[in-house]
């Protein structure tokens, strides 16, 4: 089999050369880390449910017309992407407090917030991705004026689309991350959604216990995890119990990070 040329390993997937130009192969791995990686284990079966989720996630914002990154899924582990050129900022919008917000600014977990926030963190590992303003953002050009405006009413988009998507299966978003990236088209330009939407970068509570449904699961011990992302596929309707996680597509059969804890 011809090897494909590896792009970028990040913590939770890796990118492949596409099969034409302008496109990349996205893998998904079953990694689980927290606490920029001190945090680290694998968990049979994440890759796959997050590539399902996601899949329909994006599909769905295709259909709505929220540009985005996805072309569709190859396998079990994988999926056919656009390739864009992606801005170093975690795009973050949280409805109720909870996580570094409640941590920072002393706001209980589970207040509704008075409107919805936009934040933006700095994409760099090393730093821990730390929080921005709009001001670092465009002084060191990481985007402009005009790209900040087009991410700000992209994400509210993407905020109102999902909230009414989860809520209909009776899950609360309580926030999340995405990413955005440049997208060339006929010499025209547009920012589009990238990465993955899945429940690694969202907080996800079940409207009636209010139950962790998501990667806090992971971070704060508390078990479950898979089961966990297994009910979101179940309650988005794609993805019954009796399939097999592993799938047919390729499996990664090592790690070489060893901050396992
Ligand atoms: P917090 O800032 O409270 O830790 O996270 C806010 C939201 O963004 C949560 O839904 C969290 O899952 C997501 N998030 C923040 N940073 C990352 C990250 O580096 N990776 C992923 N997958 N999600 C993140």
């Amino acid at each position: 089999m011809k090897k494909r040329r590896r792009i970028y390993e990040g913590k939770a997937k890796i990118l492949y050369e596409g099969p034409e130009p302008g496109t990349l192969i996205q893998f998904f791995k079953d990694d689980a880390t927290a606490f920029n990686k001190k945090k680290h284990e694998i968990v049979d079966g994440k890759g796959v449910l997050n590539n399902r989720i996601s899949e329909h996630i994006f599909k769905q914002m295709t259909r709505i017309g929220i540009p985005n990154h996805f072309i569709k899924r190859i396998n079990m582990r994988e999926q056919l992407i656009k390739e864009v050129e992606i801005i170093p900022i975690e795009v973050i919008v949280r409805n109720i407090a909870a996580g570094t917000l409640s941590e920072r600014l002393g706001i209980p977990e589970g207040e509704v917030l008075p409107r919805s926030i936009i934040e933006f963190c700095y994409k760099k590992d090393e730093l821990g991705d730390p929080l921005v303003a709009e001001e670092h953002i465009t002084a060191f050009g990481w985007a402009s004026p005009q790209e900040i405006d087009d991410i700000m009413a992209l994400a509210i988009r993407v905020n109102d689309f999902l909230s009414g998507l989860f809520a209909g299966i009776g899950i609360q978003l309580v926030d999340f991350k995405i990413e955005m990236g440049r997208l060339w088209e006929n010499d025209v330009m547009r920012i589009v959604v990238a990465d993955e939407i899945s429940p690694d970068s969202c907080r996800l509570w079940d409207l009636d216990t209010q139950e962790k449904m998501d990667k806090d699961r992971f971070r704060k011990g508390l078990g479950g995890l898979v089961e966990a992302y297994q009910e979101v596929a179940n309650r988005l309707g794609i993805m019954q119990k009796n399939e097999p996680q592993r799938g047919t597509g390729p499996v990664l059969v090592s790690s070489n990070d060893d901050t396992k804890e």
